[in-house]
């Protein structure tokens, strides 16, 4: 549990400090969950819900919190990453709106949870914008707006924002107008996690730091703690590892880890604020190729993330990676693009951390009945209400429960594997340049990139 492990991200500065429990190796759990982010958390807390007298251990290679739950974008959101027209290709019409209404559902579950416990995460639910920006992101948001409510949303889900709607929420340079959906609230991620360990510690789940697993096995989970060998025998076992899963056995082609990176600037002055408006805490993207996602602070921050990391060969993640001057500098440079009145504003934090991404996008929940071995996420940068949705999942299909949840087509869904290297770092890279490329070009022609797209799609899709 080294201290230089954790990123020097804004929401690090609310980390408590973690007692981590010692275990009996000699005893057998009912559950062991391996990773304490997000989706270890919300099945530790399902299953004692569902069933108090189960014993469950929730292990961690550094603390709660410590991967992309305690570094994210802060984005309690309904999105589902595989788009509506797709999921309706792979499932049926009747089970894709089922899976995304739950993803929707997801956010107020969240929020009913945070309030009920009395979580103090900055919870603010206002919806989401994708602000447009030129005539192209104009036409594709339209259209995406157009695709959901074919497939069953509606102007409640999603609808457009004209230019003066869009600007009586907030002032961003050249908008056009936007996207809108009220499904999503901004938050503090770390907090959450913190709220979430508490509960989870009060209703007497064990959760261990610095216990790092390298296999999970017939008979549990194999790691090491402090270097030393120790493992931990249980009946059922989850996998919730995602963004880091590729360095346990046998998974180095489940899902490829892609870094996701944030800045954020200082408390910005009253005059700066008075410019962007911006007093509903709305998430914010801008609707450009290449992945943005901005939210207002409840400390009058702005926190800016962005995409466009290179893959790293072989899958490999490490504190080496939490920081990426290329990267921080586009996000810096589209920040004071959409708000030009940031730029006198220090940036006070710039980090990152690694997502986890199948090879078809496509979140999973996979139980194994007769090994009693779940794996579950992959997510890609959706998972901060998606995992509260999975978390009850999976605590349903160990409890024996007859959930609707079970019957959602993420269910043992069926993910491809990636492909062997060097193809895999060829292909992924090649596929992640597009974006910033098609982006320059639709600002250039005022045409949509589709040749880019296209192939966009073929290299990660
Ligand atoms: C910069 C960034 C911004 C993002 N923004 C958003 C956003 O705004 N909205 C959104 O919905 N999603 C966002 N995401 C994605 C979201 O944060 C994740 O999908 C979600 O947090 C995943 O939760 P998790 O519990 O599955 O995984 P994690 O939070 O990554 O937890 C995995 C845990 O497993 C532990 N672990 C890993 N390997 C082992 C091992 N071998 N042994 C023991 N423990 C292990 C790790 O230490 C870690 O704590 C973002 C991600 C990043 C990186």
């Amino acid at each position: 549990m080294r201290d230089a492990q954790w990123p020097p991200s804004l929401w690090a500065e609310s980390r408590r400090s973690f007692d981590s429990t010692r275990v009996d190796y000699a005893r057998r759990f009912d559950v062991a969950i391996v990773g304490a982010g997000y989706t270890g958390l919300w099945t530790a807390l399902y299953l004692k819900e569902f069933r108090p007298d189960l014993s469950v251990v929730l292990l961690d290679a550094v603390e709660p919190g410590f991967g992309a739950s305690g570094r994210n974008g802060g984005w309690c959101s309904g999105l589902f990453p595989v788009e509506i027209d797709t999921l309706e290709s792979l499932h049926g019409h009747h089970s894709a709106l089922a899976m995304q209404r739950a993803a929707i559902d997801a956010v107020d579950d969240v929020g009913r949870y945070v309030s009920t416990h009395s979580i103090d995460c900055d919870w603010k639910k206002s919806g989401t914008l994708t602000v447009a920006t030129n005539p192209v992101q104009e036409s594709r948001l339209r259209q995406t707006i157009r695709l959901e409510q074919q497939h069953g949303l509606n102007e409640s889900d999603v609808r457009w924002l004209d230019a003066t709607e869009l600007s009586r929420r907030v002032v961003v340079e050249h908008a056009r107008g936007a996207l809108f959906s009220p499904h999503c609230a901004a938050l503090h991620p770390l907090k959450l996690v913190n709220g979430l360990v508490d509960r989870a510690r009060a209703l007497g789940v064990e959760i261990v730091g610095g216990f790092r697993a390298t296999a999970i096995n017939d008979s549990g989970v194999v790691g090491l703690i402090d270097g030393q060998s120790a493992d931990i025998t249980a009946g059922w076992v989850v996998r919730a590892t995602e963004g880091y899963t590729s360095a346990l056995r046998g998974e180095k082609r489940s899902v490829i880890p892609l870094y996701s990176y944030m800045v954020a600037t200082e408390p910005l002055s009253d005059e700066v604020w008075s410019r962007i408006g911006w007093a509903g805490r709305e998430t914010l993207a801008e609707g450009r190729l290449m992945v943005t996602y901005a939210q207002r602070t409840a400390d009058g921050r702005i926190a800016f993330g962005g995409r466009g990391a290179g893959y790293r060969y072989a899958s490999r993640v490490s504190p080496d990676f939490d920081t990426d001057a290329n990267v921080k500098h586009r996000i810096v440079a589209t920040l004071h693009e959409l708000f030009p009145a940031t730029r006198d504003a220090a940036i006070t934090h710039h980090w990152g951390g690694p997502l986890a991404v199948p090879r078809d996008w496509h979140p999973s929940v996979s139980i194994d009945h007769a090994t009693r071995r779940i794996a579950a996420g992959g997510y890609v940068g959706d998972g901060v209400a998606l995992s509260h949705l999975t978390g009850r999942t999976v605590a349903a299909a160990i409890c024996g429960h007859d959930s609707p949840d079970l019957s959602l087509p993420f269910v043992q869904h069926h993910n491809k594997r990636w492909e062997l290297e060097p193809l895999r770092w060829l292909g992924v890279n090649a596929g992640l340049r597009l974006p910033v490329a098609a982006d320059a070009l639709e600002k250039r022609t005022n045409k949509p990139a589709r040749r880019l797209t296209a192939l966009m799609d073929k290299l990660l899709g």
